[in-house]
């Protein structure tokens, strides 16, 4: 059997980029709008910094505004729920993204529902949450869909055309990931599995998929025999392993070499879906501007 062909999730995103910087300019010269983004970063996690970092150059370069708001360690919810209540009013933001995971003394819940729906570029609010839950097969994602999981089923879409009738296995089942994929196949008329720690013999499940999505956070740990040949794989994990000489490097949740010989298509790590997390959170705040002006949801 031939080598999985790699889906290259950089390409993918530059042309997502590119048609949101597009659609930016479009919004900037027919209604003089520039979409902002907001970014509230808490405390100085190396890792959030570097995300944060990366999200608001990207808003940058895409003709958006970029509002940076970084506090310190120490800052209290209260205060916390201030600065969102300010950018919830504020007509120059359309999107507010606050990188988690915040601080211990604040509790995560409570500042996620304080975002006002509509600039919940993330799609963590319990309104957008539940949208997604109840949305119908094939109608628009006229709300603002959790990017990572939006980056997945994009991928899909592309590498595979019509997801209709298709098995699919979603390994792992977070808020942040595996539950909002899982959601995104049902609409497109997948026959959906989600799995999670306690099912029992997992690799079983996982050979009956046509697609498959691991977001677990262990490295390597699908393995080439639990792939139905041809099959769709997309990884969503980031492990940072040792790589001898004290170096290390990134691997995803899929061993990468066995995966290659049997699935008929692969996402890299790096390079698969990673990229497509930001370029998804500047379609999503586009796409927010463009609701504010009152134009309707734009698909890509
Ligand atoms: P998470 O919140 O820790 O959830 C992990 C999920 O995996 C849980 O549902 C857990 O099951 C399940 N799981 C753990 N061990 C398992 C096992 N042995 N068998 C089956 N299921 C198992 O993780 P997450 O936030 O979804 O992230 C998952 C991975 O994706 C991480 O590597 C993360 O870094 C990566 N990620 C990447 C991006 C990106 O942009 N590419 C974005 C977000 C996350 P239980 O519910 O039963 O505990």
């Amino acid at each position: 059997m031939a080598e999985a062909k790699l889906i290259d999730g950089k390409v993918h995103a530059t042309a997502l980029r590119a048609r949101v910087g597009k659609g930016v300019a479009e919004l900037v010269s027919a209604k003089c709008v520039k979409p902002g983004l907001a970014t509230v970063l808490v405390g100085g996690d190396p890792a959030s910094q570097v995300y944060v970092k990366s999200k608001s150059r990207a808003a940058a370069e895409l003709g958006m505004t970029s509002f940076d708001h970084r506090l310190p360690e120490s800052t209290t919810e209260q205060e916390l729920l201030q600065l969102i209540a300010t950018l919830n009013t504020d007509t120059t933001v359309h999107g507010i993204l606050v990188q988690l995971p915040l601080p211990k003394h604040i509790h995560t819940e409570r500042v996620l529902q304080a975002v006002n729906p509509d600039k919940d570029v993330d799609g963590f609010h319990p309104m957008n949450v539940g949208r997604l839950g109840s949305i119908a097969a094939g109608l628009p994602l006229d709300f603002p869909v959790p990017c990572t999981p939006l980056g997945c089923s994009m991928l899909l879409a592309d590498a595979l055309g019509s997801l209709s009738g298709r098995n699919a296995v979603v390994v792992g089942r977070s808020t942040l990931v595996g539950r909002p994929v899982a959601q995104l196949l049902l609409r497109a008329d997948c026959t959906v599995t989600i799995t999670h720690s306690r099912t029992r013999d997992l690799p079983a499940v996982c050979r009956a998929a046509d697609i498959l999505v691991v977001a677990i956070g262990k490295p390597a740990f699908v393995r080439g025999d639990w792939i139905k040949p041809g099959a769709a794989v997309i990884d969503v994990g980031i492990n940072r392993v040792p790589a001898g000489d004290g170096k290390t490097r990134l691997v995803g949740d899929v061993a990468f070499d066995e995966a290659r010989q049997v699935a008929g298509y692969l996402t890299p790590v790096p390079g698969g879906v990673g990229p497509m997390t930001v370029a998804c959170l500047m379609y999503n705040t586009w796409q927010e501007a463009r609701r504010k002006t009152g134009l309707p949801f734009a698909a890509v």
